[in-house]
């Protein structure tokens, strides 16, 4: 079991300082997979953390929890909140975590006498009780974790614009027409009519 300072050098280190927001990320991380009873660090891909913001939160709960992007064990729902789920994957089983709504006023019980919020904050967040500092709420997820995990090698392509969807993340609507979530719900961007002016010297530096 790696300490809190430890994880909290991590985080800081990748981060170049250290911040209340990765405190709650490490503290998170910690307690959502003791709420699972998994231990940590894992080596395997059963802890999924679903997080509600990316940003320094997210390195706090990667060095706690050993979840990242590149092994699919870390999601972002992006909420805009400091909060996290941890699945087991191998149950199904999940925990939603986030700081008790006061906690910005209890931090000062626990501040050490710092005046300044920032600072006393992040004293505070490495020693309230978990009690003080989190709730911890048995969750069911929407989309069972097998399918947000999905399986390697699974792909099809979609049939408007033709590129290749993985991890079963296309939509089948009426007809059994398969696309990909741009083309069936609009994506995040609209395509602009002109293309990037890439010019010939640009694109084939080497030699032709
Ligand atoms: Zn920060
Ligand atoms: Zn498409």
């Amino acid at each position: 079991m790696t300490s809190l300072s430890q994880i909290l050098s991590v985080s800081a280190a990748r981060h170049s300082h250290l911040c209340p927001r990765q405190v709650l990320g490490a503290r998170i991380g910690l307690a959502g997979a003791a709420a699972l009873g998994l231990d940590l660090p894992r080596q395997d891909k059963r802890l999924l953390a679903i997080l509600e913001t990316d940003g320094c939160f997210a390195d706090g709960v990667e060095a706690a929890a050993g979840c990242t992007v590149g092994h699919r064990t870390l999601r972002i729902e992006d909420y805009g909140k400091i909060a996290a789920t941890f699945v087991d994957a191998r149950t199904g089983q999940a925990v939603r975590l986030a700081p008790h709504l006061d906690v910005r006023q209890r931090a000062c019980e626990y501040g050490d006498d710092e005046t300044r919020h920032y600072f006393a904050q992040l004293h505070a967040y490495q020693v309230m009780p978990e009690a003080v500092l989190l709730t911890i709420q048995p969750v069911q997820l929407k989309i069972p974790v097998e399918k947000i995990v999905s399986r390697a090698g699974v792909r099809v392509n979609c049939q408007t614009c033709g590129e290749e969807i993985i991890n079963e993340r296309e939509i089948t609507i009426g007809g059994g027409h398969v696309l990909c979530q741009a083309c069936a719900l609009g994506g995040y961007y609209t395509p602009q009519l002109s293309e990037m002016p890439i010019s010939v010297e640009l694109a084939y530096s080497g030699e032709v």
